[in-house]
């Protein structure tokens, strides 16, 4: 038995090495254990090597579009394993880079699978056997995996779950999407501008179906416009498997419909890796998949606190290393706020882009409020014409009693970059009038946010 740690972390995406690095920098004797790779799904994965490969479809379609800006490039074409070698090349890079902060903040690391035979003891199967530690906290940040349904499940030859996407054994030639959240939308978005025929099926009325109504509206129409079909209120009933060859049973109003393809992407969401921790022996309350925590993330056991996408929604990184902080800094008896998810902004990287933080104008409608909506278009904005990126919206909704900010809703270049000005001005408790009275720089995308603040209250001067 090694001498006890002040806290264990038990994975280390993004929510664990987090943690573990920040309880370090507070002075505690931190050890993390992961039974895979630095840096989890989401360095190796889920954000960054999707971000990679969705760069290269944008930049082929921008070669595509040289003429439009007075270039010329000719025998456009890709080659998809190039493609996949840079974008393991980066997750590879940020996985190393993860190991050297880890290192450099004095934690230490263990490889391997870890359990929790009792409160406050960690026990890990390494390649070498196994390890003993023990800790007063423990901070759970195993994540998540693919969730599978039964007769969509994926074989990573004709079926594939994200990961398989990642690492295609093919380009896929007509292409189904089961699910149309963020990341069967990026998937989509991906294949389709590399020239898969693609189909994305939402069993909800529409696609990305978390945000605002309108942008769900345009992201469909710019999708459809890229000649990718989109199948709402529809449902996989069934796949039939063949020799390089799938049968979709869609069921869409109240007829089945029989369709064929050569790949699927099943995008219908995640379950916590809960299992094989022995949680139920110490009583740790569990709901549906995702281990249930107060708002400080603290679980039912003393000393013991789950994180990230294994603690619930939202299931984003960011969320995941927020929660990390703050539960490092209680464990080292700081004051601590918890993390607000109604602040959290959701970012999809397709093409265009969607971002949203706070209320849709539904939700918002919901609650009773009045409220004061303003839009902005791209086609408006100097800076998105010049840069030949004209399509997209800015949505903004206030509370028309008291000006606060409550939603934001974005489609179009770079909103996935935009959205921060909105989520800090949340944070700061913004009013319409400080959004009014802040200057935004010219020539800038930027500006479009200044507008439909503008416009929710009739004054907007280039709309
Ligand atoms: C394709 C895809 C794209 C995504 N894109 C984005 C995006 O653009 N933006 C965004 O915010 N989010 C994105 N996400 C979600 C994001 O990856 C997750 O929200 C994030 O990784 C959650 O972090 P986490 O620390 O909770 O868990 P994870 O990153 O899942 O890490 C958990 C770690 O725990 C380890 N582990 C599990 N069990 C044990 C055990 N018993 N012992 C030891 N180690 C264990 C695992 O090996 C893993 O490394 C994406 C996800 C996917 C799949």
């Amino acid at each position: 038995m090694s001498t006890p740690f002040d806290v264990i972390v038990i994975g280390a995406g993004p929510g664990g090495y987090v943690a573990a690095i920040r309880a370090a920098q507070l002075g505690l004797k931190v050890a993390v254990v992961e039974r895979e790779h630095l840096g989890g799904i989401c360095l190796n994965w889920g954000c960054i090597p999707t971000k990679a490969m969705l760069r290269s479809a944008e930049i082929f379609h921008l070669m595509h579009r040289a003429k439009d800006f007075g270039l010329k490039a000719e025998g456009i074409g890709y080659d998809l394993d190039a493609v996949v070698k840079r974008s393991r090349g980066i997750a590879k890079q940020l996985n190393s880079g993860v190991g050297h902060l880890l290192k450099k903040n004095k934690v230490t690391v263990v490889m391997g699978a870890a359990t929790i035979p009792a409160e406050g003891k960690v026990s890990v199967t390494t390649g070498k056997g196994t390890q003993e530690l023990t800790a007063k906290a423990i901070i759970l940040a195993t994540g998540a995996r693919a969730r599978e349904l039964p007769g969509l499940e994926a074989d990573g030859d004709l079926v594939w779950t994200y990961k398989h996407a990642l690492l295609p054994p093919r380009m896929p030639k007509r292409l189904l999407v089961i699910g149309s959240g963020a990341i069967g939308i990026e998937f989509a978005s991906f294949y389709n501008t590399l020239g898969a025929e693609t189909v994305v099926v939402e069993v909800l009325d529409r696609i990305l179906p978390v945000e605002d109504a309108e942008i769900s509206a345009l992201a469909r129409k710019a999708f459809e416009g890229q000649g990718m079909t989109l199948m709402e209120s529809a449902m996989v009933k069934k796949l039939d498997r063949g020799q390089g060859k799938v049968t979709a049973h869609i069921e869409t109003g109240g007829k089945v419909e029989k369709m064929a393809f050569d790949t699927v992407i099943s995008a219908v969401g995640i379950v916590g890796n809960t299992e094989g921790l022995g949680l139920e022996g110490l009583g740790v309350k569990i709901d549906r998949t995702h281990v249930v925590t107060d708002a400080y993330c603290r679980t039912e056991v003393e000393g013991l606190y789950a994180i990230g996408d294994l603690a619930g929604p939202p299931w984003l990184a960011h969320k995941a290393s927020h929660e990390g902080v703050m539960v490092a800094e209680m464990i080292a008896g700081k004051q601590v706020h918890p993390v607000k998810p109604e602040s959290i902004a959701g970012c999809t990287y397709c093409h265009p882009q969607v971002a949203s933080v706070g209320m849709t104008e539904a939700r918002a409608k919901e609650t009773g409020r009045k409220i004061k909506v303003g839009r902005f278009p791209f086609m408006a904005n100097g800076k998105a014409i010049a840069l030949g990126e004209s399509e997209g919206l800015v949505k903004v909704i206030f509370d028309q009693a008291t000006g606060e900010l409550l939603g934001a809703h974005m489609i179009g270049a770079e909103v996935t970059e935009l959205i921060q000005g909105y989520v800090v001005g949340r944070q700061l408790e913004t009013t319409e009038e400080d959004l009014m009275h802040t200057v935004f720089p010219h020539p800038t995308l930027s500006e479009m946010m200044h507008e439909a603040v503008l416009d929710a209250y009739g004054r907007a001067i280039h709309f």
